[in-house]
């Protein structure tokens, strides 16, 4: 099946990311938010970082043009999802509202649609169980930034089938991705192996081992890391990733994924990272 309209559904971090790479790769996109100032923030944000691409000779300004011709703004998932090929969901990491959203896209699409989650935690399983097309049900986690990360994990539920795999794994080559195929377990590969780093370095803050820049820098210098840990929970947005660690924690059961009790002070005073300006570091100006 090609897909020639995808409707992405959230436009803050991750959605207004998935939808710059899909009008850059030639697919219409219809971007809908429930709130009309992130729908207009994340537009803004693609322009911007579009600019950078043309600043970089990667895009023509002629490119650029026709790419935001391409995006399309909506506040009403439903209606945004009439005659998609394939929506992608990106709206915040808590399964009743990804549960409600999926029950209105799956009576709003029509029966072919793929219906994509961008989830980092949460069972394609039991998402895809709220539909009548489980077998159309799937994930694709993009990464963070989605303009820059080659990676989409490509999460199978159970019901998930063949050809809507197919299907995915394609169009992800088609987005100039490298997509990778595993299996609906909870964190699915990069969470599950990267959370537990996240709050290890959240654990020794809080303890005093050492200081962020410290914990960062022995990360990026012994390890070979691009980013240290802290300065990656701020990028990925510190509600996020206490939601995913949450989820680790309940649904394996284990405490060694219990999320470190800073993490859940920092999220509770509203210091998210980057998104909200301050986090492990300051983001101010
Ligand atoms: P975000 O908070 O930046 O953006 C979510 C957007 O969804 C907001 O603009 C909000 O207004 C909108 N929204 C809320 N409910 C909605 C609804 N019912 N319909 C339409 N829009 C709605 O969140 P984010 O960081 O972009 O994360 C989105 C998803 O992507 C989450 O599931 C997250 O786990 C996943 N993810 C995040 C990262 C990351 O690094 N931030 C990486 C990979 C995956």
């Amino acid at each position: 099946m090609t897909i020639n309209t995808v409707t992405v559904v959230g436009g803050g971090t991750m959605g207004n990311g998935i939808s710059h790479v899909c009008a850059t790769s030639g697919l219409e996109v219809r971007m809908v938010d429930i709130s009309q100032e992130a729908l207009e923030r994340g537009l803004a944000t693609i322009e911007k970082n579009m600019d950078r691409q043309v600043r970089k000779e990667r895009m023509t300004e002629e490119e650029k043009a026709s790419a935001l011709d391409r995006i399309t703004p909506f506040t009403d998932p439903a209606q945004a999802a009439e005659g998609a090929g394939l929506v992608v969901e990106a709206i915040p990491e808590r399964a009743e509202l990804k549960y409600e959203l999926f029950r209105t896209l799956d009576e709003a699409a029509p029966a072919e649609t793929i219906l994509a989650s961008n989830t980092s935690s949460i069972s394609i399983t039991e998402i895809a169980a709220r539909t009548q097309r489980p077998e159309k049900v799937i994930g694709m986690h993009f990464m963070n930034p989605v303009p820059v990360m080659k990676l989409v994990e490509v999460i199978r539920g159970l019901a998930t089938d063949d050809e809507t795999t197919g299907t995915i794994m394609d169009l992800s080559t088609r987005l100039g991705k490298t997509p990778v195929e595993v299996n609906d377990f909870p964190g699915f590969v990069s969470n599950r192996v990267l959370m537990p780093m996240i709050n290890e370095a959240i654990f020794a803050l809080m303890e005093g081992v050492a200081e962020p820049e410290a914990i960062d820098t022995v990360m990026k210098l012994g390890m070979n890391h691009p980013m240290g840990p802290l300065a990656l929970a701020d990028l990925i947005g510190l509600d996020t990733c206490l939601s995913i660690l949450e989820v680790l924690h309940r649904e394996l059961g284990d405490d060694r994924y219990r999320p470190c009790p800073l993490l859940r002070k920092y999220a509770a005073a509203g210091w998210l990272g980057r998104k909200s300006g301050r986090g492990f570091y300051n983001y101010d100006g």
